[in-house]
């Protein structure tokens, strides 16, 4: 297994993408701390398919978008699983509006959930980390940070952010063995994705080379991937998850 008894935290993992981590990284042998904003019934569920896949899992319920909940995310993990291996900053919201009725608390809303809390909780991990000089950090960033999107100014400005914190990230912290890596999934069938209008996403998929919307274990695979010792000398990148959506 490429994981054997590593400590893991997944950000926003009672649904979706996260949830598909969670399992993934069970399945490869790392204990997980499954994070989530509200969702009990969800997150439940997630702690059952960590379990069925032969590991264990603690619940943290807590809004990433707080401080010292971030602080605390990372001090619960390591008091239960001893350390903390890896850290996947995946939590994440949209609020969308075009540009000129976006209002400042969905602005800001989506900065704190999907770019401060990657700060407060890299910085936290990295702390721990660094003591014990290894440690991957695997941020979700999306293609919307890279190419932007109509309607998320806010989205696509917290998401590039998130590419830019990786890559300062992963310089400070490579001489003490920490690898950061980002990845940028494309159009993938989530709760996220659910409430887009059928026009949006025939036109989203007409555009996809792969001809087909990404499941949430696509990205997990690469999530995987950069969080093993097997992108031991990857940091600082950005890895697609798309169908070949931007190339
Ligand atoms: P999702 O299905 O909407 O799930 C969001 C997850 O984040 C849930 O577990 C939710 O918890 C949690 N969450 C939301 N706000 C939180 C907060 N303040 N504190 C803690 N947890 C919080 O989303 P998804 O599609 O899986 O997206 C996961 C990540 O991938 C996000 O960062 C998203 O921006 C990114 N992404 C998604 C796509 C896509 O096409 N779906 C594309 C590119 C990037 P509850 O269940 O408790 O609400």
């Amino acid at each position: 297994m490429l994981l054997d008894g590593k400590a893991a935290l997944v950000t926003g993992a009672s649904r979706g993408i996260g949830r598909a981590i969670a399992v993934r990284l069970a399945e490869e042998g790392a204990k997980v701390a499954i994070n989530y904003a509200g969702n009990d019934a969800a997150a439940a569920e997630t702690k059952a398919l960590v379990e069925a896949a032969g590991s264990e899992a603690i619940l943290l319920k807590a809004d990433v978008a707080d401080k010292e909940a971030c602080a605390k995310l990372i001090e619960d993990t390591a008091a239960e699983f001893g350390s903390i291996d890896i850290l996947v900053n995946n939590a994440g919201i949209t609020r969308d509006a075009l540009l000129l009725r976006m209002k400042d608390e969905d602005f800001d809303a989506v900065i704190d959930t999907n770019l401060r809390s990657v700060f407060h909780l890299t910085r936290a991990a990295a702390k721990l980390m660094m003591k014990k000089r290894k440690g991957r950090i695997v941020n979700m960033s999306s293609i919307v940070g890279i190419i932007g999107n109509a309607g998320q100014t806010n989205y696509a400005a917290a998401k590039a952010g998130v590419i830019g914190l990786t890559k300062s990230a992963a310089k400070e912290l490579a001489s003490r063995g920490i690898t950061v890596n980002a990845v940028a999934p494309g159009f993938i069938g989530t709760d996220m994705t659910a409430v887009l209008p059928e026009s949006a996403k025939e036109a989203l998929l007409s555009e996809i080379p792969l001809k087909r919307m990404g499941d949430p274990k696509d990205v997990a695979e690469a999530v995987l991937f950069l969080a093993s010792d097997q992108a031991a000398y990857i940091t600082g990148q950005v890895l697609n998850v798309d169908g070949g959506l931007v190339m």
